[in-house]
């Protein structure tokens, strides 16, 4: 693959370039979703146009449970083909990124030797239907293995259970992967452009107009809520090029696709603003503890009083519970609020299944939410709804796709993308193979190359080699040194980030590059300003814009957490 770069230096020249060039798709949405289809059509030999409102996966695409899994569940509901093609595609993805899609043990806990039958038959046809390799079959954990392999799992409530193999990413570093090999391909790719209008000609898409949210006149510091500033008021006379005013440009392109997760609706009304919403959005919530409080050495499955599973993933220093799966009817938002309850919710199955007393909101030190684009199946509560993705095309020919999965991403790229050039007559080159994503040359075996990895202590080192997979050692090779006294984060990291990942804010750094935000319960807040310093020696920020960088994500580290209050509020009521 070419060189696989988006550096924030050249944030200009790519503006230029999208203005002034005239694309064959110009995708809405810089998700999964988006920098799939931008990847797949950039490698079958399309010119290819991607902007983002936020920062790249700032949506639903960096909230997720980070498995990359075929839905055990869904088999029960007798929906096969999707079980089958996610089954299959952990391989694949497995193959083209092993440093993010890493198998591991999954617990699943039976209270008695029946449900242990009925689990494992359901296992064996999800694992004929994967095409799993023998030595990664499930397999019974007797009551020894238990005690030892899972000691913290409440023997009393559960004596039996059964583990099976699934994949751990990152999510957010999956986008990015993508849409570094979208940009190696060709694709030229921009965040913080939000789309706030549908070019037309003769009454059809013919591109989009964009602003940039960077050079709108504000300082550019915190972040944004991605929402694309959208009034639905949409349709402009198509005349392309950019105005140099307050930052906005149009983007010229044969076709339009709308891939824009939880604010799909809104990119159709700027479209056709009577356009009836088809998506049912639904919250998830995760919560993080210190893995010290609960001690887990492998994923679990626990059951809820509702009939749901939830799950419990370990990940260096942090577990993370979650999810919770609630209707939200409060619009679109990048940042969803987490209720008290919600946290309840995620607590009760640990007090009723693990032996880990006391363990309380309070213990939880980072927590993140995110909304489900559903496609809207009216009268079905959001744990029935299929999570199918669905592909629409709109009056001026825009393609819209909702729902799916972050595992199934690349078939559900494929199919808009063939929906979308047969629609606008793009001659697309015939499926390519999978080809191994940015850092996957290299990293099929994790733990060598961490072993290889020298002058950082083991943990950092086993934490880079699963970030960064076979570009780690660049990674390192651009700085060592930890950001702070006994950080996990090095300079190199940070540098990394701006250099080829297009981070132009702290908290794109700590959320979404690092997930220092997410599983380092002391970086989180010492971080904030060390990354601040890196950032702004290599940005040039003054120190007015450093000091709203680190005023506005310590705003949002500490709203990740404001259940805690409405907790303690509650307490006292009670
Ligand atoms: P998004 O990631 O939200 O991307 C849409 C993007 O469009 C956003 O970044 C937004 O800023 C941008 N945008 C919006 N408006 C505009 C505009 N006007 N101009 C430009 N850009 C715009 N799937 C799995 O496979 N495994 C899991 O473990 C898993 N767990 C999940 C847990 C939770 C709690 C949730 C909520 C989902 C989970 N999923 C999981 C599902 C998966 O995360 C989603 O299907 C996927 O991330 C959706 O990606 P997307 O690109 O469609 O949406």
């Amino acid at each position: 693959m070419p060189s696989a770069a988006l550096r924030s230096s050249e944030r200009e020249t790519r503006i230029a370039r999208l203005a002034a060039e005239r694309f064959d798709v110009v995708v809405i949405g810089g998700g999964i979703t988006g920098a799939g289809i931008a990847c797949e059509a950039a490698r079958r030999g399309l010119r290819v146009a991607l902007l983002e409102a936020g920062d790249f996966a700032m949506g639903t695409s960096s909230r997720s449970s980070k498995l990359i899994h075929g839905g055990l569940r869904y088999l029960a509901l007798g929906d096969v083909a999707t079980v089958r093609s996610t089954a299959l595609e952990r391989k694949v993805l497995h193959r083209i990124a092993p440093h993010l899609a890493e198998p591991h043990w999954m617990v699943v806990p039976a209270r008695s030797w029946a449900g242990l039958v009925k689990l494992r038959a359901a296992l064996s046809a999800y694992e004929k239907l994967g095409e799993v390799e023998p030595a990664d079959r499930h397999r019974n954990w007797s009551g020894e293995e238990l005690a030892r392999g899972e000691p913290i799992l409440d023997r009393a409530v559960h004596p039996h259970a059964c583990v099976y193999r699934e994949y751990l990413t990152d999510d957010a570093r999956l986008v990015l992967a993508n849409l570094r090999a979208a940009a190696a391909y060709g694709a030229a790719v921009l965040s913080r452009a939000p789309v706030q209008a549908i070019l037309r000609e003769g009454g059809a898409a013919c591109g989009v107009e964009a602003t940039c949210a960077e050079s709108s006149g504000s300082d550019g510091s915190g972040g944004s809520d991605g929402s694309g500033g959208s009034d639905g008021s949409g349709g402009s006379d198509g005349s392309g090029g950019s105005d140099g005013s307050g930052g906005r440009f149009a983007v010229r392109a044969r076709c339009v696709v709308n891939a824009a997760g939880p604010w799909v609706d809104a990119v159709r009304a700027l479209e056709d603003p009577n356009a009836s919403p088809k998506l049912h959005l639904s919250k998830g919530v995760h919560v993080v503890f210190r893995r010290e409080r609960l001690p887990l050495r492998n994923i679990l499955i626990l059951g809820t009083e509702d009939r749901r599973s939830i799950f419990a993933v370990p990940r260096g220093e942090a577990v993370y519970v979650g999810t919770t799966d609630t209707t939200w009817s409060e619009g679109h938002t990048a940042w969803p609020r987490i209720d008290a309850q919600d946290v309840a919710y995620l607590l009760a199955p640990l007090h009723r299944q693990l032996a880990a007393h006391g363990l309380g909101p309070e213990d939880a030190f980072a927590a993140w939410a995110g909304l489900r684009p559903l496609v809207a199946e009216p009268g079905k509560p959001p744990t029935e709804i299929s999570r199918k993705d669905e592909v629409t095309i709109g009056p001026a020919g825009v393609v819209s796709i909702a729902g799916g999965k972050l595992t199934g991403y690349r078939p559900m790229a494929r199919g808009a993308l063939e929906r979308a050039a047969e629609h606008a007559g793009l001659r697309l080159a015939p499926p390519v193979e999978p080809e191994a994503l940015p850092g996957g040359e290299g990293a099929a075996d994790l733990d060598a190359l961490a072993r290889g990895l020298a002058g950082v202590p083991a943990p950092v080192a086993a934490r880079l080699a699963r970030a960064y997979g076979g570009e780690a050692a660049q990674v390192l090779a651009r700085g060592a040194r930890p950001l702070a006294e006994g950080a996990s984060l090095v300079e190199g990291e940070v540098d990394w980030a701006v250099d080829l990942e297009d981070a132009l804010h702290v908290e794109d750094v700590l959320y979404r590059r690092t997930g220092v935000a997410l599983y380092d319960p002391v970086g989180r807040e010492a971080l904030v300003a060390p990354v601040a310093e890196r950032m702004a020696r290599k940005l040039g920020w003054s120190d007015a814009r450093r000091a709203a960088e680190v005023a506005a994500v310590r705003e949002r580290l500490a709203a990740d957490l404001s259940f805690k209050d409405h907790s303690k509020s509650a307490e006292v009521r009670a």
